[in-house]
C-alpha cells in the first residue's frame, strides 16, 4: 500500500466509523445512510485508490474538472454527483457524464440537462438543492423553498430526468442542526406530492451528525476523506 492509500484508507475508516455511530445514535439501522466523498482539487489517482477501498459514489463541483476525472475514470465502477453551482450553457455537457446532477435549482436547466441525458442514451437521475439560506441573504444557492413544489412538478414533465429527492448545504455560520431542522420539514412536504423521490443529500465533514439526525440518506464528505484542500475562493 503506498502512503496516500493508508491516509486515504484511515480516513475512511473514520468516517465510516462517524456515520455509523450517527445512525445508531438516530435509531436508524446499520448502513441507512450512502456516503458519497467529495473530491474536488483532487486527482484522478485519488478517485481510483478510492474505487479500491469500496467507494462507489464521487462528487464533483466544477465541470471542466469533473468531465476530465470522469473520463480518466470511465473503466471504474463509480458513479459521479454533480454537486456544483450549474451554468445554464453547461448543463447538457454535465448531463453527458454525471449519474446525478445534485444542484438543480432553476427551471433554465431542465431542457438542457434531458438533452444531455438523451445524448447519453439513459435517464438522469436529479435532486433540487433547497436554499436554507435567509431570505435576504446576499447570495443564496438552491431554489428558495416556496418554488420547490413548482420546479419538482416541471422536472416531472421530463421523460429523462428522474425526480429523486432534495440535496442542500447548511449555511455557512449558522447552526447546522437548525437549518437541518427546517430541511427536514420542507422535505416532508415534498414527499407528500412526490414518495418515492426519498433522497437527502445533507451534510459534509463538519456537520454529518446533524445532518443524520435529520434524516439524510446520503453525506457528501470531503476534507474529512482526503484532507485539507486548497483554500475555496
Ligand atoms: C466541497 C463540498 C462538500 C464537501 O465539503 P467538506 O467540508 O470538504 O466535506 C459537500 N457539498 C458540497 C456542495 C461541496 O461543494
Amino acid at each position: 500500500m503506498s502512503a496516500r492509500e493508508q491516509e486515504l484508507a484511515s480516513r475512511l475508516d473514520r468516517v465510516r466509523e462517524r456515520i455509523a455511530a450517527a445512525e445508531s445514535a438516530a435509531g436508524r439501522p446499520a448502513g441507512d445512510v450512502g456516503l458519497v466523498v467529495v473530491t474536488k482539487f483532487f486527482p484522478a489517482s485519488d478517485v481510483r485508490l478510492l474505487a479500491a477501498l469500496g467507494v462507489r459514489e464521487v462528487g464533483e463541483n466544477r465541470h471542466q474538472e469533473a468531465q476530465a476525472k470522469a473520463e480518466e475514470c470511465a473503466d471504474l465502477d463509480i458513479a459521479w454527483h454533480f454537486i456544483g453551482g450549474l451554468q445554464t450553457n453547461k448543463a447538457a455537457a454535465v448531463a453527458r457524464y454525471a449519474d446525478v446532477v445534485e444542484s438543480v435549482d432553476r427551471p433554465e436547466l431542465l431542457a438542457r440537462l434531458d438533452r444531455g441525458a438523451a445524448e447519453r442514451g439513459r435517464p438522469l437521475d436529479v435532486l433540487l438543492q433547497v436554499s436554507l439560506d435567509a431570505p435576504d441573504a446576499t447570495h443564496r444557492s438552491g431554489a428558495a423553498p416556496e418554488v420547490l413544489a413548482q420546479l419538482a412538478e416541471q422536472v416531472t414533465t421530463y421523460d429523462g430526468l428522474r425526480l429523486r429527492g432534495l440535496m442542500a448545504v447548511a449555511p455557512l455560520g449558522a447552526d447546522p442542526a437548525e437549518a437541518f431542522a427546517r430541511l427536514a420539514t420542507i422535505r416532508a412536504g415534498f414527499l407528500h406530492r412526490h414518495p418515492d423521490a426519498t433522497r437527502l443529500s445533507a451534510g459534509m465533514s463538519g456537520d454529518l451528525e446533524q445532518a443524520i439526525r435529520h434524516g439524510a440518506t446520503h453525506v457528501r464528505v470531503g476534507s474529512a476523506v482526503l484532507g485539507s484542500r486548497p483554500a475555496v475562493k
